[in-house]
């Protein structure tokens, strides 16, 4: 296998190869730089890394006031923690729980509406 030469001023020389030399410390600063301008405008995602938590998205506003749409809400949390609560492990176990607290809420509007 033959090494390829280390490219000084980038990413790779900086975070693969943890070399600190002036150009690639400029290069590391620059990238930097550059993804906070683009955390900032929101063009890009910040990494999740392994155990960290990712808050959840805010629900959508509800239009109005009427009951289809908040059980609509209701029906799109109970979709969207089903991946989760499949899981294993503390936070599996707190989706399961709060999916069946939403789906409680739900049955229980459908209930006071029915009535
Ligand atoms: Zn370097």
């Amino acid at each position: 296998m033959t090494a390829r030469p280390l490219v000084h001023g980038t990413e790779t020389a900086y975070r693969k190869h943890g070399c600190r030399c002036d150009e690639c410390r400029a290069g590391r600063a620059a990238y930097q730089r550059d993804y906070r301008a683009r955390l900032a405008a929101g063009t890009v995602t910040p990494a999740v890394h392994r155990g960290q938590r990712r808050l959840a998205p805010a629900p959508a506003p509800i239009e109005g006031n009427d009951l289809a749409a908040v059980t609509a809400l209701l029906e799109s949390r109970a979709r969207a923690l089903a991946l989760p609560a499949a899981g294993r492990g503390a936070l599996a176990l707190e989706a399961r729980t709060r999916r069946a607290e939403v789906l409680a809420l739900q049955s229980a509007i459908t209930r006071e509406v029915t009535a």
